[in-house]
């Protein structure tokens, strides 16, 4: 992949799942990782699986939803030097139908999803527009684009990074920032085997393959491509596009 080594990367929920295998394949490419994960275990081990071959990555312990632990995080890694690509994977979820959910339920996943990428961007923004640009990738779903049964408030919240990626993308294209989207259709990770639960989820599962027109759930590994690209120098001209990962399970005109 052209000009990713030694650009300096941030990567939210870079402990788990589809964030792990984006994290492995930049510090293949010779950049430098920090991975913000609410769950240091998680993001311990995946800076253990890069420091083993030989890449360079640091894990900062932070709640996406929390401000402060942001910004005390982003200061510490702009220490070394700016931030050229921000990856805001970090998300949360589960299957519950809209009139069973309540104020708190929405909040949380309102935090998480939605609150936490924009504090993601607030933060990281100002230092990218100072330094003459930057690539910001933001993984949404194919359920904000299409919607979901069991997931109304989570489909609100990806629906809603996608039209907030295009609008930053206009906003700050002259500054030199690309912002892209990505959405995953169901993807084998810890997050899915958590919204899908029970033999109710094992038929979820089968019903998603039988839909795919691929056959199979998205893999964690299908993903770091097309981020690595919409980081780097080939994808020099692409802003506020969204694409998605799902095996045909969704296309869009
Ligand atoms: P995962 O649960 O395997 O990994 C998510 C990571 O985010 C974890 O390491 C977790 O600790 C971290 N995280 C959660 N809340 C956080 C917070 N408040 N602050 C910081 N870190 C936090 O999930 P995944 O399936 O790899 O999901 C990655 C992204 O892909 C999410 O945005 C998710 O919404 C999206 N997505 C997943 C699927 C799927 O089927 N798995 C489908 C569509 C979209």
């Amino acid at each position: 992949m052209r000009g990713l080594s030694g650009k300096r990367v941030i990567l939210t929920g870079g402990g788990s799942g589809i964030g792990r295998s984006i994290a492995l394949r930049f510090a293949e490419e010779g950049a430098d990782v920090a991975i913000f994960d609410l769950d240091l275990d998680g993001g311990e081990e995946t800076i253990q699986m890069i420091k083993d071959a030989k890449g360079k990555a640091t894990a900062y312990k932070v709640d996406i939803s929390d401000r402060a632990q942001i910004d005390t995080a982003v200061a510490a890694f702009e220490k070394g030097g700016p931030v050229d690509i921000l990856v805001n994977n970090a998300g949360w979820d589960r299957m519950v139908t809209f009139l069973e959910t309540d104020v708190d339920f929405w909040k949380k996943v309102i935090d998480i999803n939605l609150y936490g990428p924009l504090h993601m961007h607030h933060a990281v923004l100002p230092g990218m527009v100072k330094n003459g640009g930057g690539r910001i990738i933001n993984i949404s779903s194919d359920a904000g684009r299409v919607g979901s049964s069991g997931e109304a408030v989570y489909s609100a919240c990806k629906g809603g990074i996608i039209s907030f990626s295009k609008t930053v993308a206009r906003e700050l294209a002259r500054a030199g920032v690309q912002v892209n989207v990505v959405c995953p259709g169901p993807t084998d990770t810890p997050l899915f085997a958590a919204v899908a639960v029970g033999d109710t989820g094992a038929k979820i599962a089968e019903g998603l393959k039988r839909a795919i027109p691929m056959r199979r759930l998205a893999d964690p590994s299908d993903f770091p491509g097309i981020v690595c690209f919409l980081a780097s120098d080939d994808a020099g001209f692409i802003t506020g596009q969204t694409i998605s990962v799902s095996g045909g399970l969704t296309m869009h005109g």
